[in-house]
Parts: structure tokens; C-alpha cells; sequence
């Protein structure tokens, strides 16, 4: 949940947490497990946990939450909290920059607290590896001193659930790995699940919105809660500005025709991309950066911003000769393909 700067922060279906959501996304997380919606399968082994837990009277197991941006983890671990009965911190591996700071936090948690460690995969080596003692035994070694003099202090910790958060399930070291009881997997979710987030949102919000209306938007959500409601958020203004009591259809895709949202979700730069690859390189292959020049954007923009989401979408494929257009990508841009471009069905597997 970390707000994140720069060029992809002021796109409309920009996954991460922005300054124009952090005020009102408390007000639309779902509070218990009951309100969660999809993700059932989630949803269920932490019930399970959490009853076994609550049995026992003791802290549920480390919990490792992995998928991408804007899914609910943050969502899940404050759940985790109310539904435990428990306090809960919360922090991120960027934000600890030396051990002593998440030994400073560790020792002051109380017994049973959950704490959530956002963007776990980015805490720093030393940081991590005081982690591994805390969450096995319950203990933090002081050391005191330096040199050949230091010594180390155990100080034993209370017992705590923590709750781990990434983006990037790959990236974390195995030891850290195997200290989690519990490692549950976020998928984007259905048009059907984010068209039930909307009209709850909507319903806290106090704006009346039709189905259709309601089901333009999550068709527009790129699979992400987080999208689906800022995409409300930003038709609800549209419907004001024009004075109606209730959000219809109409509203919604003009309102995303403004912020230039496509139905299928691409935004400007996603559809440049796709674009260029298909009227300046004839589809491809065509290298990274190539692509990332034509279209005026960084390289790391390209790739770590539009790629993704059109490579999950079937638009386009990483190939070992370079980016190409799929027979998806071509139609969408109202293109016939070329015969033996590759459909969705044959896309070869990532390169990278
Ligand atoms: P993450 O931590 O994975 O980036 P968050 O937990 O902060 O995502 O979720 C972003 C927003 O999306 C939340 O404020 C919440 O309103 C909404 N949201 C996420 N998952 C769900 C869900 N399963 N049901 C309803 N709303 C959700």
C-alpha cells in the first residue's frame, strides 16, 4: 500500500495506491472476511486458520500474501486483525532501512499482535535476517558492543502472526520463504467479482448506479479492486458535473472516454504501444527499446507499465525475437492480422 511516485502514479489504471485514493480507500475496504469478495479459495484456508487459531487460543500462523498491486492484501491482513481481535502495525521493507528499526518494533508488540510487513521481498539482508529468529522462536538477539567485545543479548519477543505482502512471490529468499505457515496467492479477479466490489463501493458511497453502468466499469478494471474503484470514483464526478441523481451507462463510458480507458481497460500508452508495434514494426518482433523509442516513453516504462497488461491480455507476446502483436492485439486496434500471426491459444511462453 505504499504510494508510489512518478510517471505510472498519474495514470487512472495505475494498480499502486495514489494520493488521490489514500483518503478514501479505508473508507471502501471491506472490514471482515464475510465482506471480502472472490478469492474464495483464500478466503476459505484463512478461515480455517483463523478458527484453528482461535481455538487454540494462540496467534495464527506468518502469513505470506503474494499477487499483484491493488488485490487486497492490505485489505486481508487488517481483516486478519479484526476478525483475531487484535492490533495490528504496519510497515514496509522499504521503509525498515537497518535491523535495529524492526528490532525496535518487534520488541514492542504486544502479545498476539499482527504485523504487516508491505513489500516484504525489499527489507534490507540484516533486517531479514533478524526476522528469521523472530519468527521461528520468538526471540531478537541485542547485540551490544562491537568488535571482538560485542555480545549478544536474547530478548524474547511476544507472539505475534506476521503477515508478509509482495509483488514479487520470486524475489524472496527460501529461508524466509519456509518461516511462513501459510502462503496464499491473490489472481485478479472476474468481471462478476469487481462488478460486486462497485456496487458495494457505491452503496457507501450513497450514489445510485444501474447495472449496466456498474458492469461498463468493471469490464474497464483490468482485474484490480483498487481500479474498479477509482474508475466509480471518477464517473460519480462525470454524473455530478452533469447533474444526475442516478450513474447510467451513458456516464460511464463517456466519463472513461475522457480519462481515455478503453472497454477493454487499455489507457493512452498501452494503446501506443500496441500501436506502434503493429503500424511502425508491422507487428514485430521488434526489440524493447526500439519499441520504447517509438513510442517516446522510457524503456522501463514500456516494460514495467503497459507490458504487462497487454502481455496478460493476450495483446501481445515476449518472444526471444522481440515483442510482437498477437492476432488479439491487431483486432483490437481494428487491424486485420496477417495470416500466421499468433492467436491467444499459441502464444509462446515469456521470455523473461
Ligand atoms: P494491496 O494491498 O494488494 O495493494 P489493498 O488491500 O490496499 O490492495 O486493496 C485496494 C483497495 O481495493 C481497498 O481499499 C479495497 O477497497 C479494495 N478491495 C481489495 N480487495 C477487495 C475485495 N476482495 N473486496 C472488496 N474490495 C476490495
Amino acid at each position: 500500500m505504499n504510494i508510489e511516485p512518478g510517471n505510472s502514479g498519474e495514470r487512472i489504471v495505475n494498480p499502486d495506491l495514489t494520493n488521490d485514493d489514500s483518503g478514501i480507500e479505508h473508507a471502501l475496504r471491506p472490514k471482515t472476511l464475510k465482506d471480502f469478495i472472490g478469492q474464495h479459495r483464500v478466503r476459505e484456508q484463512i478461515d480455517v486458520l483463523l478458527s484453528a487459531a482461535r481455538k487454540r487460543g494462540s496467534a495464527a500462523d506468518h502469513i505470506l500474501l503474494s499477487g499483484p498491486p491493488g488485490l487486497g492484501k492490505t485489505t486481508l491482513a487488517m481483516i486478519l486483525a479484526s476478525e483475531m481481535q487484535t492490533p495490528i502495525r504496519i510497515t514496509s521493507g522499504p521503509a525498515i532501512t537497518h535491523a535495529g528499526d524492526l528490532a525496535a518494533i518487534l520488541s514492542s508488540l504486544v502479545e498476539g499482535e499482527i504485523l504487516f510487513l508491505d513489500e516484504i521481498h525489499r527489507l534490507p539482508r540484516p533486517a531479514e535476517e533478524l526476522l528469521y529468529l523472530a519468527m521461528e522462536d520468538f526471540r531478537v538477539d541485542i547485540v551490544v558492543g562491537k568488535g571482538p567485545g560485542a555480545t549478544a543479548i536474547p530478548l524474547q519477543l511476544p507472539h505475534f502472526t506476521l503477515v508478509g505482502a509482495t509483488t514479487r512471490a520470486g524475489l524472496l529468499t527460501s529461508p524466509l520463504r519456509d518461516r511462513f505457515g501459510f502462503t496464499a496467492h491473490l489472481d485478479f479477479y472476474e468481471e462478476s467479482e469487481l462488478a460486486q466490489v462497485i456496487s458495494r463501493s457505491a452503496s457507501l458511497l450513497g450514489l445510485e448506479i444501474d447495472v449496466k453502468a456498474v458492469s461498463e466499469i468493471a469490464g474497464r478494471s483490468r482485474g484490480t479492486p483498487r481500479i474498479a474503484n477509482r474508475l466509480l470514483r471518477r464517473v460519480r464526478d462525470y454524473a455530478q458535473v452533469r447533474g444526475s441523481e442516478k450513474i447510467i451507462h451513458s456516464d460511464a463510458t463517456a466519463a472513461l472516454q475522457m480519462y481515455e480507458v478503453d472497454e477493454k481497460g487499455l489507457d493512452r500508452l498501452d494503446r501506443s504501444v500496441l500501436l506502434a508495434l503493429i503500424e511502425r514494426f508491422a507487428g514485430g518482433p521488434v526489440g524493447l527499446s526500439t519499441l520504447a523509442i517509438a513510442v517516446g516513453e522510457e524503456t522501463e516504462t514500456v516494460e514495467s507499465v503497459a507490458e504487462p497488461f497487454l502481455v496478460r491480455n493476450g495483446f501481445m507476446a515476449r518472444t526471444p525475437r522481440g515483442r510482437i502483436a498477437t492476432a488479439l492485439g491487431w483486432q483490437h486496434v481494428g487491424r486485420t492480422p496477417p495470416a500466421g500471426t499468433i492467436s491467444l491459444f499459441d502464444t509462446p511462453a515469456p521470455d523473461a
